[in-house]
């Protein structure tokens, strides 16, 4: 068993400047894992890939500006192209910047707050701490803090609810673009059921949602989402201006809930008597669509998820926060069966991790409960491309030419258990899902977003 790193080769690094690459091609060396489709022919052999996914144990990654250029084994590629620069992490696993689908900005001080489940969390926890986003400059500094975190376990692309202040939205996109991560959020709709700190008129959110769009749709890595919270806190009156702002802008995002628990599929139930379910209350106002996220999905019927399917809306799978809060337990076959989108959320702070790693060992247990095993092929694809496209969002989660070139290199990192358990084989795949089931942000050596270096050591030469 060997758990230390193998010697760093003398290749030229005179090229990195600040630690940062060269404007030229450069490549990162390392065990690559990356997914292109969605796999098929999953086997409990974990030294072969399924069809859809590739690795390689001693990989090159090559990179050019923002931009993947190849990916394949290291001395073919490096033998194509003699002298060019490389930042050698070999001992480390190479994988795409994770794509959280669902996470609240102004929830990282929520996590790991005690004894409640939704209802009672949100209104003891959650919207008291929103509501501290009234003052500007906190909402510049925990914007910050939360993309800091975000970026350090390895998630270069995030939808996110902000808060109902318009300049929270602001402050994640403007600190977004400085770190390079792909950021799709907006001004939380909510005109009901809460603190009066919280209660916004919904023409007053439409004309927040207007004013993001115009400054920031389409910048850069900017995208602009429609956030009503969820049903019980907006008004007939307050999804129907939802309603008419997603008619008038058909490619823009939305991001809400459905069916997390029990006591709040009740309450929906009560509120809209003439729906036939939870979903279809969004399906009334045009809500459900290619771009609309629905976290949790935990209580949706057959018919349910064949409406999830025929309207191309995405259900954002949130292991780790539906078991923290009791929700339930997400059924991803069904999801499946009726071929329904699917991305991983963290939905920090239900959720007690922003990594991908710890929220997909938690999907793997939730799924076990159900008898659904979640090969780490299929974990990969989730946190990574999967999600990409579940969102819509072209070359990205993936190593394919052209890409953007987010990478996050994956370590053993301290524990000792997976130190030990990393040495016992060598295999990419077999490393992820030892990493999925053992592994959390510690496990984060560097992260690259838009191809440059935002987290972790740099190039040793
Ligand atoms: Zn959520």
């Amino acid at each position: 068993m060997s758990t230390s790193s193998p010697p760093i080769s003398a290749r030229p690094l005179a090229a990195w400047s600040d630690g940062q690459p060269p404007s030229g091609p450069w490549a990162l060396r390392g065990a690559l894992l990356w997914a292109e489709a969605a796999p098929t022919g999953c086997s409990a052999d974990l030294s072969t890939c399924p069809t859809g996914v590739h690795q390689h144990e001693d990989g090159l990654l090559v990179i050019e500006g923002d931009k993947i250029i190849e990916a394949g084994p290291a001395e073919a590629l490096l033998a194509a192209r003699p002298g060019l620069p490389v930042d050698d992490r070999r001992g480390a696993l190479l994988v795409p910047g994770f794509v959280d689908t669902h996470v609240h900005a102004p929830q990282i001080d929520v996590t790991a707050s005690f004894g409640a489940q939704l209802l009672d969390w949100l209104e003891r926890y959650t919207f008291p701490t929103e509501a501290g986003f009234a003052d500007e400059g906190r909402a510049a500094a925990d914007s910050a803090a939360f993309l800091d975190l975000l970026l350090a376990a390895g998630t270069t692309t995030a939808m996110a609810f902000a808060t109902v202040h318009p300049h929270t939205s602001a402050h994640l996109f403007a600190g977004a673009e400085a770190r390079g991560l792909q950021l799709l959020t907006g001004p939380v709709w909510m005109d009901q059921h809460g603190p009066p700190a919280l209660m916004v008129p919904p023409a007053q959110s439409a004309a927040a949602t207007a004013a993001l769009i115009e400054a920031w749709q389409g910048r850069g890595r900017a995208k602009v989402v429609l956030t009503p919270r969820f049903v019980p806190s907006c008004t007939r009156e307050a999804l129907a201006t939802c309603a008419a702002m997603a008619a008038a802008h058909p490619d823009l995002h939305i991001q809400s809930h459905v069916a997390e628990n029990r006591a709040e599929v009740a309450w929906v139930a009560a509120l809209f008597p003439e729906a036939r379910s939870y979903l279809e209350v969004y399906a009334r106002h045009g809500l459900l669509r290619p771009g609309a996220v629905y976290a949790h999905c935990i209580y949706l019927d057959q018919a349910d998820w064949r409406l999830m399917a025929e309207t191309g809306a995405t259900a954002a799978f949130c292991p780790s926060s539906n078991l923290f809060l009791g929700s339930g337990l997400f059924d991803l076959a069904a999801a499946r069966a009726a071929g329904a989108r699917v991305g991983l959320g963290s939905d920090v702070g239900g959720g007690t991790s922003l990594s991908a790693l710890r929220t997909l060992g938690d999907a793997y247990k939730v799924l076990n409960l159900q008898g659904q095993a979640l090969h780490p092929a299929e974990g990969l694809h989730l946190a990574t491309l999967g999600g990409a496209e579940a969102l819509g969002l072209p070359c990205t989660g993936s190593f394919r030419a052209g890409d953007t070139a987010d990478v996050v290199a994956l370590s053993p990192g301290p524990n000792p258990l997976l130190r030990r358990r990393w040495g016992l084989r060598s295999s990419p795949l077999d490393h992820f899902f030892a990493l999925m089931t053992l592994g959390d942000e510690a496990n984060t050596a560097a992260v690259w977003a838009a191809g440059q270096q935002r987290v972790g050591a740099p190039p040793t030469p």
